[in-house]
């Protein structure tokens, strides 16, 4: 079954944990574009230098680098059996841009699945994240720990906080995503494609939900090509 859908919702909410559970399940990338420009700064590339500063500050990436990012990103083979996007788009211009692309593409979004928890809840969450800087599973000592302190359960890697996750940038993120992102929930309204889920309760349990809305906005499409 090709899946072809967008996570939303605030900073910390958990879209990385079930973008990596969807990738899984379905065997589709996942395309996180905060881990894809980490990866770049890391690498010191010149998109890497471009964008080091504003992620530090917690700032948005400008809309024109975000979008021949993705362009290039959705434009190779693996993505033609779906994907699941995490982080992006973050702004209206990006959303128009990214239908456009979809479109052009011939393999239009599904669904848009915002998950929602109140925000005192997501600066917890992200204020105590610690993060695998090798597979990038994330990891709460309090509500999800690890099964041996300060280490990966995947792979071992001694686990970090993300440089962005400091407590003046946690605040510049979450007043950014109100800023510019919070208005792409009545984007995918009015086209009626948002899932709104509960994403306050554990990450297992949100799954069940997630699963249940990308199933239901994939099944018309199947029955429409078997028609
Ligand atoms: P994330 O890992 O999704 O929290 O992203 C980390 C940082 O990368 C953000 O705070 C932004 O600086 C930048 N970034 C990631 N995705 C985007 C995007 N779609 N538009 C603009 N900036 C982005």
């Amino acid at each position: 079954m090709a899946v072809r859908v967008v996570l939303l919702g605030a900073p910390g909410v958990g879209k990385g944990t079930q973008g990596r559970l969807l990738s899984e399940r379905f065997g589709i990338p996942q395309v996180a574009t905060g881990e894809i420009l980490r990866e770049a700064v890391k690498s010191g590339s010149p998109l890497g230098l471009e964008v080091k500063e504003r992620m530090e500050n917690g700032l948005l990436v400008p809309d024109e680098t975000m979008i021949d990012l993705i362009e290039d990103r959705l434009g190779r083979d693996d993505v033609r059996r779906g994907f699941v996007l995490d982080g992006f788009p973050r702004t209206l211009a990006q959303a128009q841009a990214l239908d456009r692309l979809l479109d052009r593409l011939g393999m239009p979004l599904q669904t848009a699945l915002y998950l929602s928890a109140p925000i005192e809840l997501v600066v917890g969450r992200l204020a105590s994240r610690l993060e695998c800087p090798v597979c990038h599973t994330t990891y709460n000592p309090s509500s999800a720990p690890p099964k041996v302190p300060g280490v990966c359960d995947r792979d071992g890697t001694a686990l970090v906080t993300r440089a962005d996750d400091d407590i003046a940038s946690v605040r510049r993120r979450i007043e950014v995503y109100f800023a510019e992102t919070e208005v792409l929930r009545d984007y995918y309204e009015k086209s009626e494609k948002l899932a709104k889920i509960d994403a306050t309760r554990a990450p297992e349990v949100v799954f069940g939900d997630v699963i249940a809305a990308v199933e239901r906005a994939a099944v018309p499409e199947r029955e429409r090509a078997g028609s």
